[in-house]
């Protein structure tokens, strides 16, 4: 039976300080993404018939998915797939830049880079509680949008080229309070070559995160 495994980060646990220090990202990726994962497999366990499933197909397909553990893959399963991408999402400050195919898509949909920054701090800094906010492809077109808790917009066909965690776990420990601040030093470390591929991707395939 496949398990997931939880991805170690792509890069130092410092590597990307100051924007986000090496405790926060200590906490977040080996406590809080390793409980996700730990709870995901547990709730999959009593279906072997999910075993061969990808994470991408089961977010995708919740309401296909047997009552019993529908919650806990929502929540454990969105938990562990909202963290993978993150990382990846995620590069050191200056080692990626604005630009690329994404880049002429942000400028066609929101008219500027600082329109659609402005709109998606906005959707981050005002998600009340816990959730994220994220840039989407839907279907033929980009959209800021934000969830609560750790749904993912692939759950209503959208596919996801950039999120951020905005659950207090995510900056509290280096920010405190202050949200708008982490949501603005966030931009310096947005892995832009990753948006790329994932926007490369979501534009290829026609079936709504149903490719796998
Ligand atoms: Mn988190």
């Amino acid at each position: 039976m496949t398990m997931f495994e939880l991805p170690e980060l792509p890069y130092a646990y410092n590597a990307l300080e100051p924007v986000m220090d090496e405790a926060t990202l200590h906490f977040h990726h080996d406590k809080h993404h390793a409980t996700y994962t730990a709870n995901l497999n547990r709730a999959l366990e009593s279906h072997p018939e999910l075993a061969e499933k990808s994470i991408r197909y089961l977010i995708a397909h919740l309401n296909l998915l047997p009552e019993d553990i529908r919650g806990a893959v929502r929540n454990n399963g969105g938990g562990y797939f909202n963290h993978a991408l993150f990382w990846d999402m995620m590069a050191p400050e200056g080692s990626t830049s604005f630009g690329g195919p994404v880049a002429g898509q942000i400028e066609k949909d929101f008219g500027s880079f600082e329109e659609f920054k402005k709109k998606f701090s906005a959707a981050a800094v005002s998600q009340f509680g816990s959730g994220w906010a994220w840039l989407v492809w839907n279907k033929d077109h980009l959209e800021v949008l934000s969830t609560a808790n750790q749904d993912n917009p692939l759950t209503e066909g959208k596919k996801p080229l950039l999120a951020l965690d905005v659950w207090e776990h995510a900056y509290y420990l280096q920010y405190q309070n202050r949200r708008p601040d982490f949501v603005e030093a966030f931009f310096r470390i947005i892995n832009w070559d990753y948006v790329n591929e994932l926007f490369e991707d979501a534009k290829k395939s026609r079936k709504c995160g149903a490719a796998e």
